[in-house]
């Protein structure tokens, strides 16, 4: 048999899975599409737009297929999401609130002041911004960007605002954001950005192909897409639980919800237009708990209580309810059974995991345990397109007790290669047990053989038949996903382990010239201290001041390997002074060489003693963003 590294035909077990799955959903009920549609005014031909650096930004060309008949390689109900999602244009959601949908993953929304626009979301690049602002003018009439509101700290929410005020100053524009907006949204794609951003690939599938067997969709919206990231800072923080501002003439209540879908996020109650705007808090979807590229997990019991205080005391208020990731629902009915079901959603999981915590169970078992009410279930809101119950059970473990199970066995495992060895010696070795795994894929027991079979690929990373298996398997776990990152993932890997090796690294680990701009010299450090290899630099004691231009100093204290900096200068007691500008900073985060360079061609200027500064970057790191994930 040869290895060959095409997708293959959905198994007869996939086909039964999704008729099982299929049988239990109310395919009768098409409102979603209906609200999807509602509102229509016009869009551009398969929403393509470019890139400013050429190639295209976005493009729903690809997802063509999803107008055929569901093939037997995509999961039943997320087909339909898919189909959805690929709903896209400019909406009227009521009176003076519009919305593109579908040029990105998120939604923008445009709401008309009194004399100029209020832009809520502006997407996560320049050019997805800038043509859904360019849809909404062509239609509604050219208006100045009087203000911009950040919902939340994720980046498909503010990284295209240069899209809507261009390169110029901001000066007589609201900037509005919710408390500790700025820290998040730079801590949360910083510090942990190496190793998110590979598994961000996998979240969003942004290396697989469009296709019935490759990537159909993002569950919040149809991709990530591509092109110029901008940042600007918030000149307007709401800081009270509840503050209320007329903004061009709008006035707006903002319901702050802190460690619901995000670190930073807010709600928007628009009392005059009765409109109530959700932010990422009420999506048709079950939300993930922490997402698979990994977060600080969320609070579910918090964000569930937040849903409740706004059914209470804007709902009955309002017309019209939307979010900034599908599309709204109207009148009083259909939107208190959305807001009360997306709360019970949170407030179940919660509970009920807590309940099974406390009654000993472990992740592991709660996930497999933990039925979800039927009635509730057969909502399509409620369906995990993004977020899966046993993910978010195991989010709700770690939020309370941390990652560790509480089995003293499970205090030091062996990690998986030292693991793999022994587990096959034990099992007749890796013929054996791909023989076995043989005649499990058979009969459909993929979550097994994928088990067993990444064992052989930690023992015997070469074990071709092992790493065949375990591809066709994650494979058919992806044809019966549910949830389109679960799928995105499953393809993912089933891809990088047929292919024997990577493809390209599409993301750069490079940080927006924006940020760049405004980050604390602080936050550098940080970046910095995290690339020292503790082992090489434990021999180092140094007492150094970092300055930039602008006056902005570090004093940096480097001893068991931990390199600490708090603000101010040694003084006379500095080894060495460091000087360089801010815009080389993000380039030394490059690595021992970038630094290195940089301090030989005299760019970063040392005062004192050179050598000690030299030896501090041969103890650097340079990262592989690429590095390897179902393999060792
Ligand atoms: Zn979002």
């Amino acid at each position: 048999m040869t290895a060959s590294t095409n997708p293959r035909d959905a198994h007869p077990a996939t086909v039964e899975s999704h008729r099982r799955l299929a049988e239990g959903l109310d395919w009768t009920d098409e409102r979603d599409f209906d609200d999807a549609r509602r509102g229509f005014i016009a869009t551009v031909p398969e929403a393509e737009f470019e890139a400013r650096a050429g190639g295209l930004a976005w493009s729903m060309r690809g997802h063509g297929f999803l107008d055929d008949p569901r093939p037997d390689t995509v999961n039943p109900s997320l087909w339909r999401m898919a189909r959805l999602n690929r709903i896209h244009g400019l909406f009227k959601v009521t009176d003076r609130i519009y919305q593109v949908r579908g040029f990105c993953l998120a939604n923008i929304t445009f709401v008309e002041g009194d004399s100029g626009l209020i832009v809520i979301d502006p997407l996560t690049f320049d050019e997805h911004a800038r043509a859904a602002l360019d849809l909404y003018s062509a239609h509604r009439g050219p208006r100045p960007v009087r203000a911009i509101v950040y919902t939340h700290s994720h980046r498909d929410h503010y990284g295209g605002v240069r899209g809507v005020v261009g390169a110029g100053n901001t000066q007589g524009i609201d900037v509005i954001a919710p408390a500790g907006f700025t820290e998040e949204a730079f801590t949360e794609t910083l510090l942990a950005g190496v190793p998110m951003r590979r598994r961000s690939l996998y979240q969003f599938g942004t290396t697989l192909t469009a296709g019935p067997r490759g990537h159909v969709d993002s569950g919040l919206g149809k991709a990530v897409g591509r092109g110029t990231d901008s940042f600007i800072a918030p000149n307007r923080v709401i800081r009270q639980p509840r503050e209320r501002h007329v903004i061009d003439g709008i006035d707006i209540e903002f319901q702050l919800t802190p460690g619901a879908e995000a670190p930073a996020e807010m709600n928007l109650f628009f009392p005059g237009l009765r409109a109530l705007n959700l932010a990422e808090n009420a999506c048709h979807t079950m939300h993930n708990l922490c997402p698979l590229r990994g977060a600080k997990t969320r609070d579910a019991l918090a964000w569930s209580r937040y849903l409740d205080d706004a059914l209470h005391d804007y709902v009955p208020r309002v017309d019209v309810v939307y979010a900034q990731h599908h599309w709204p629902v109207w009148g009083s009915e259909r939107m208190t059974e959305f807001v009360a079901g997306q709360r019970d959603l949170y407030r179940y999981l919660h509970d009920q995991t807590l309940r099974l915590m406390s009654q000993g169970l472990t992740p592991t078992e709660i996930g497999q345990a933990l039925l979800m009410p039927s009635r509730l279930s057969r909502q399509w809101f409620a369906r995990g397109y993004y977020g899966a119950v046993v993910h978010n059970v195991a989010a709700i473990h770690a939020h309370y007790l941390g990652p560790y199970d509480g089995n003293p066995a499970h205090l030091d495992p062996h990690p998986p290669q030292e693991a793999a060895r022994r587990y096959l010696r034990y099992m007749g070795g890796a013929d054996r047990v791909v023989e076995l795994a043989t005649r499990d894929h058979e009969a459909g027991d993929f979550r097994w053989v994928a088990e067993v079979t990444q064992r052989v690929i930690f023992a015997e990373p070469g074990h071709v038949a092992a790493r065949e298996l375990c591809a066709d398997a994650m494979e058919q776990m992806g044809y019966q996903a549910e949830s389109a990152t679960w799928r995105n993932a499953y393809l993912l890997a089933a891809r990088e382990l047929r292919a024997r090796g990577m493809a390209p690294a599409p993301a750069s680990i490079g940080i927006s010239p924006d940020v760049v701009a405004l980050l604390p010299l602080e936050r550098f450090l940080e970046l910095l201290a995290i690339r020292v290899n503790g082992e090489r630099a434990q021999a180092i004691d140094a007492r150094l001041d970092w300055q930039l231009p602008d006056g902005e100093t570090q004093r940096i204290t480097l001893s068991h390997g931990a390199l600490n900096h708090r603000p101010g200068s040694h003084g006379a007691l500095a080894q060495a002074v460091i000087r360089t500008p801010r815009e080389q900073l993000a380039r030394l985060l490059h690595g021992p060489q970038a630094l290195l360079q940089a301090l030989d061609s005299g760019e970063l200027q040392v005062e004192g003693e050179r050598n000690l500064v030299r030896r501090l970057a041969i103890a650097l790191d340079a990262f592989e963003p690429m590095f390897n994930v179902v393999e060792p």
